[in-house]
């Protein structure tokens, strides 16, 4: 079943260049989808456009067959709750000023009227904020600090806890391991595989990282200067049928 429609989807800044040029995909439920591409070919306005953090030009975009585009805000909100999004850079996403446990409160507090958990559970909120940050495996210890005195690799944990804690259907992870180390990079791409399956969610996995993306994904896109030029299962990337782009991104990486 689709959850995800996107039909002709069409983004610009300014007039004549367009960011994002007549984008059609289906993402299925419980898949991992992975969106590769070289920096500013419009992955980040893609997501952008998914979250309505931007609005589109024209096109339809689709959640459970319902189109989302002409909502007003009340009538978007409890899709708003359905696609939750992970960004490249954990400090940015997280209020300096707030200590963890009340950053990962705060999508709960926004939705708990017509929440219903499946996974976690609330009693309270500090056993609720210990179950987040088990999931992401960090020690319960650091819901009393603020952002500053964990590590980027935490940041981002917090980030994706944040983003599983209402259960989403679909989290969109734009370059989510990008500003960590090789070695965080590995776990949170672990940790971020575990999760879809345990808590049954579905990815649009962003990266410029073809290696990170066919490790993650079953399914792959690739996008230049706008456009979506190829999609393939994950086994089909060495076919000899790939776009002459995707074979230059696959022998960059090699
Ligand atoms: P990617 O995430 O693939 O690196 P982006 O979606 O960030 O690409 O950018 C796509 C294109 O849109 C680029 O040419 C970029 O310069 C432009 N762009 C992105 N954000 C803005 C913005 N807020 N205002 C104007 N142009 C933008
Ligand atoms: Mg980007």
């Amino acid at each position: 079943m689709s959850l995800l429609t996107v039909k002709h989807l069409t983004k610009s800044y300014k007039a004549g260049k367009l960011a994002v040029n007549n984008l059609s995909f289906e993402l299925e439920k419980g898949e991992c989808l992975g969106l590769v591409g070289e920096s500013g070919c419009g992955k980040s306005t893609l997501a952008r456009c998914l979250l309505r953090i931007e609005l589109i030009d024209s096109g339809t975009i689709l959640i459970n067959n319902q189109a989302i585009e002409q909502l007003n805000e009340k009538q978007l909100h409890p899709y708003r709750r359905k696609i939750q999004i992970v960004f490249q850079n954990p400090s940015a996403a997280l209020n300096p000023k707030l200590k963890i446990k009340d950053s990962l409160i705060d999508a709960y507090s926004q939705y708990k009227n017509d929440l219903k958990l499946v996974y976690f559970s609330y009693t309270s909120k500090d056993a609720y904020v210990k179950q987040l940050l088990e999931a992401v495996e960090l020690p319960s210890e650091l819901a009393n600090r603020y952002p500053h005195e964990l590590s980027g690799g935490q940041r981002q944990r917090v980030n994706i806890a944040r983003a599983v804690s209402i259960e989403p259907e679909l989290i969109v992870l734009d370059e989510p391991t990008a500003s960590l180390d090789v070695i965080s990079q590995g776990a949170v791409l672990n940790l971020l595989t575990e999760l879809r399956e345990c808590l049954h969610l579905s990815y649009l996995f962003i990266s410029h990282d073809l290696a990170a993306v066919n490790q993650m994904s079953q399914r792959i896109m690739v996008m230049k200067e706008g456009k979506l030029i190829d999609q393939f299962s994950r086994n089909q990337l060495f076919a000899e049928e790939r776009h002459p782009y995707t074979k230059e991104l696959i022998s960059f990486f090699r």
